[in-house]
């Protein structure tokens, strides 16, 4: 809660910053707490969001119960975040004063390899909020000005947020270089797949999504399993699912390229990949990864204009007191798209 909460000038100097905010801190794998921590000040080309929603993914479940290659500790997790610019950092445009504004969850440096070719999310010193500074889960976060993107007037904030969880399918159907046209298998109808699906319709490919749980299928009017005859050029994996991918790569048509969307557990290996097979169909395996920040652009732009629609998706909407409760929608898979709100 917000005790007296101090006044800011335009230049960026904060006075009187003696204020509390509600959040969530993971400190210890395996758990997480809600806690009143100190509102965060914005360092130099900064800005302090007033947290309106934020998406629950499964990556943070991920976070919380067994780590991630990303993570370090203590955190406030969440990568998917919009809000309202309330304070600026020395050195930020005073215009960003008040904005409704996406965050892109990366920091990239812009200059090394990968950034240079455009892979921002490869960048060498990519920094994560919710994964290696604090995210979305309290009242406040602070970002860098330059991860912001604003969001359109027509936007609701609600459907803002999912720009993210796009933006990731928006960079896998990239590198998998799905055209108009093209057949998409999406294994796996959590939100992961539904996202893609909205997304190759927006692109003019079919997608055909496969999931064995039935009330995910009522609500996405997905196939059970693929059937022998099936083959896609495009097959996305978007669940941790060893068998997934066995049977993702046996559905895959000549030329077809199947996207490594989902990470498996480290305790999970693939049993063997017919290599002869991708020789003799010119198939191609592709890894995605997150997403960089013109796919957000593309996403908010998507969302907004109505290209992707993404309202029916959102199933849930719950306080972010009530997290616990949010991620046993989650692990019973009673859910679609979850948000979650700081200060209801
Ligand atoms: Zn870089």
């Amino acid at each position: 809660m917000v005790k007296g909460f101090g006044s800011s000038n335009t230049a960026g100097t904060l006075f009187f910053w003696e204020s509390d905010m509600k959040a969530v801190l993971v400190e210890r794998i395996g758990s997480f707490e809600h806690v009143e921590l100190p509102i965060p000040e914005p360092a130099s080309a900064e800005v302090l969001i007033h947290v309106a929603v934020a998406g629950l993914c499964r990556t943070d479940i991920k976070l919380i119960d067994v780590g991630h290659r990303d993570l370090t500790l203590p955190r406030i997790p969440a990568e998917e975040v919009v809000g309202n610019v309330t304070a600026l950092g020395a050195g930020v445009d005073p215009a960003w004063l008040n904005k409704r504004v996406y965050v892109y969850p990366g920091t990239s440096c812009g200059a090394c390899r990968p950034c240079r070719q455009g892979a921002g999310n490869l960048c060498r010193s990519m920094q994560i909020m919710g994964f290696h500074r604090d995210g979305g889960f309290a009242e406040y976060v602070c970002a860098p000005v330059d991860s912001l993107i604003e969001i359109p007037n027509a936007c609701d904030y609600d459907r803002a947020v999912t720009a993210e969880p796009l933006s990731c399918c928006l960079n896998a159907l990239e590198l998998a270089q799905l055209k108009a046209g093209e057949s998409l298998g999406i294994w796996g109808g959590g939100p992961a797949g539904a996202f893609l699906s909205r997304a190759a319709l927006a692109m003019g490919a079919s997608p055909t999504i496969f999931e064995p749980n039935p009330h995910r299928r009522s609500m996405l009017g997905a196939a059970e399993r693929a059937q022998p005859d099936d083959a896609f050029d495009v097959a996305v994996v978007a669940v941790g699912s060893t068998e997934a991918y066995h049977e993702s790569m046996a559905h895959l048509a000549p030329r077809g390229r199947l996207v490594l969307f989902s990470g498996l557990s480290p305790t999970e290996t693939l049993q063997s990949v017919d290599f002869n097979a991708l020789h003799y169909h010119e198939q191609s395996l592709v890894g995605a990864y997150g997403c960089s920040y013109r796919h957000g652009e593309q996403a908010l732009n998507w969302i907004s204009s109505g290209t992707v629609q993404v309202d029916d998706l959102i199933s849930h909407r719950i306080p972010l007191s009530q997290l616990d409760q949010a991620i046993k929608l989650v692990r019973e898979q009673q859910c679609m798209k979850i948000l979650l709100y700081p200060e209801s």
